[in-house]
């Protein structure tokens, strides 16, 4: 892998949500090799905070700002004195889209599925996935709250809502946390 300082490269490396198992019937997780993704240098902070179940964003020593996905530099000030901060884990949908075609064969179980632009109380904007509710129900400025899924060998933040009455179509709500990220 190859580093670069362009920060203007670094959403190439973004992590990138990826639809949600179906917590139901658990049809999907045994038939094709799932796309997970791949760390290089600058996202593997992310994805390893992920393995211990810890979302976390990059802040700026120099202007306070924070950010995702990952980037060497600080998008608003380019300074490169960082550092990855925990997020407390809730947040609101700020847009998302209902999936109804698979654009990966190992996701055409999945259908139809929620990738969400999730807003952090902290600030940073991550895309993820929306579980344990149907996507028809899914609204913009919901409150949702993480939870990770192990898939693919990665460990992947996902959104539940909280403080609704969640239901699903295909099945009762689980506690089996979602999936996300890739
Ligand atoms: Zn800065």
């Amino acid at each position: 892998m190859v580093e670069t300082s362009d920060p203007s490269r670094q959403c190439d490396e973004a992590p990138q949500a990826v639809p949600p198992r179906d917590e139901a019937s658990g049809a999907g997780a045994a038939e094709l090799p799932y796309p997970a993704p791949q760390p290089d240098e600058v996202t593997r902070p992310f994805w390893d905070a992920c393995a211990r179940r810890e979302l976390c964003f990059q802040e700026c020593a120099g202007c306070g700002h924070r950010w995702l996905p990952p980037s060497v530099l600080c998008p608003r000030c380019w300074g490169a004195d960082t550092r990855w901060t925990p997020a407390c884990g809730e947040g609101t949908v700020f847009s998302f889209a209902v999936y109804h075609r698979a654009y990966h064969p190992a996701f055409r179980s999945r259908l139809p599925y929620v990738v969400a632009v999730i807003e952090l109380g902290e600030g940073p904007r991550l895309l993820s996935n929306v579980v344990g509710m149907a996507p028809a129900e899914v609204r913009v400025d919901m409150p949702v709250r993480l939870e990770f899924q192990d898939e693919g060998g990665v460990t992947l933040p996902v959104f539940r809502p909280v403080g609704m009455s969640v239901s699903r179509p295909d099945g009762p709500p689980v506690s089996q946390p979602g999936e996300g990220g890739g």
